[in-house]
């Protein structure tokens, strides 16, 4: 028997798990992979920041380079030694959740979680068993959504799993969706080599992202080469042979080697037995929870991707640590006006806070300001002057509401507004 059962062993839940076995709860974690740490380890953050470090390098080193005076004759892709690069990333990683879940005596459990009854979760897979947990954490995460007549084989129309480990540098990449994943990731193929041809339903990138700052990033990308085809809504999607076809509404079809869907993700609740403990959920299939992130079944809570919010890591984390610092008669407290979110583009784009889109809707008085890069001597003397800092703050208190960023190493700038 369990203080705490969390099923789950991404960033919101290996971090709970931690924080909980840290405030003195006997802990058990519940996940189906053997690798640790989730999307976010495995298949997504981590992966992806190798991939978007090594291919800026090689771009630096090709176009960049010669401007300060560094010649280095011919550079060359090894695709290979950058794709194992990555898998050590990886494999570190997770085996260190693995080290710090021994070093806080938390039982894991390898196979999936099925929440039976309040306080009884089954494992089913490798390590079988029937748990007994007062308390029981869903931390599941989400899985990659995708779109009426588009099928993803797992292999040339894939999400962003297979996208991280192409075997070859594709001649044309479709990336259908210009949010976050896409971007990423068409960035990285793009670099690599690879035609980029961003496929966007809206008439904007970054749907999420303050509009000034978005359309910035939009002319920079475009400039990088990313075609990007906004108000293009995809009809479908299939595999002819060794190409893929995409149906676009009222445009000609578009060809290419592989596909990324990368339209949103979905919160990850199959299985999970939600309906017969009678958990509700929103029309968005995300679990509702209090604010002590308690769902509507007494003494089962639920952090992270599977809630409302932002899908991020990093919020999954500290609603992790909030959340059993509550459980345990604690001040657990989340400020969601300071989670940052950052594209890992080239140049960065980064934000905390509110849009001038969100404060405008909630008429909430304001003013802005906003900045250059191209008269920053530090911006200036890196080669990148590409790009913009936006502030918005309050009318009267002059309190700071939102920061938008794009430009160089604007993730680590927005940590300084948040
Ligand atoms: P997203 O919501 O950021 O973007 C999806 C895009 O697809 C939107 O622009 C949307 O308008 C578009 N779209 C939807 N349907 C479409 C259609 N039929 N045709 C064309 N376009 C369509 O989602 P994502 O990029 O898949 O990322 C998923 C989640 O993962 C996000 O919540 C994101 O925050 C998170 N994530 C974060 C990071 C990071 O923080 N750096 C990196 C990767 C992913």
């Amino acid at each position: 028997k369990y203080d705490l059962v969390v099923i789950g062993a991404g960033p919101g839940g290996y971090v709970g798990a931690i924080r909980a076995a840290q405030l003195g709860m006997k802990v058990a974690c519940i996940d189906e992979n053997p690798q640790l740490g989730g999307t976010c380890l495995r298949v997504g953050c981590i992966p992806s920041k190798a991939l978007l470090d090594s291919s800026e390098k090689l771009h630096a080193a090709k176009k960049e380079f010669e401007s300060h005076g560094i010649g280095l004759g011919g550079v060359s892709l090894t695709l290979d030694v950058m794709m194992e690069r990555k898998r050590k990333i990886v494999d570190q990683l997770t085996k260190g959740v693995g080290f710090l879940f021994k070093k806080n005596k938390i039982k894991r459990f390898e196979g999936r979680g099925r929440i039976v009854a309040p306080g009884k979760v089954a494992v089913e897979g490798k390590d079988e068993a029937q748990i007994e947990a007062s308390k029981i954490l869903i931390a599941t995460g989400s899985a990659p959504a995708t779109i009426p007549g588009v099928e993803l084989d797992g292999d040339r129309i894939g999400s962003s799993t297979e996208a991280l480990s192409y075997p070859r540098v594709p001649e044309h990449l479709i990336v259908i969706g210009a949010g976050v994943i896409g971007l990423e990731l068409g960035s990285v193929w793009s670099r690599l080599g690879s035609k980029v041809t961003v496929v966007e339903y809206l008439d904007r990138i970054l749907p999420e992202m303050d509009a000034d700052v978005a359309k910035q990033a939009h002319r920079l990308f475009k400039r990088q080469g990313l075609d990007i085809k906004l108000k293009s809504k995809v009809l479908g999607a299939r595999v002819e042979g060794e190409k893929c076809t995409v149906e676009l509404e009222g445009a000609a079809p578009l060809t290419a080697d592989r596909v990324l869907v990368a339209v949103g993700r979905k919160p990850y609740t199959e299985g999970l037995g939600l309906e017969d403990v009678g958990i509700k959920v929103n029309e968005k299939g995300r679990v509702i929870v209090s604010e002590s992130y308690e769902t509507s079944v007494g003494g089962i809570y639920a952090i992270g991707d599977v809630i409302g919010g932002a899908m991020l890591a990093h919020k999954a984390s500290d609603e992790g640590v909030a959340c059993v610092e509550k459980m345990t008669g604690g001040l657990g407290h989340m400020n969601y006006d300071a989670v940052p979110s950052i594209v890992y583009t080239e140049p960065e784009v980064a934000c905390v806070g509110k849009t001038e889109e969100q404060l405008k809707k909630a008429e909430i008085p304001y003013r802005k300001g906003s900045f250059s890069f191209k008269a920053n001597g530090r911006a200036l003397a890196m080669g990148h002057a590409d790009g913009v800092v936006k502030i918005l703050a309050h009318e009267e208190t002059d309190r700071i509401l939102g920061a938008h960023i794009c430009g160089p190493r604007a993730g680590d700038l927005i940590a300084e507004v948040a």
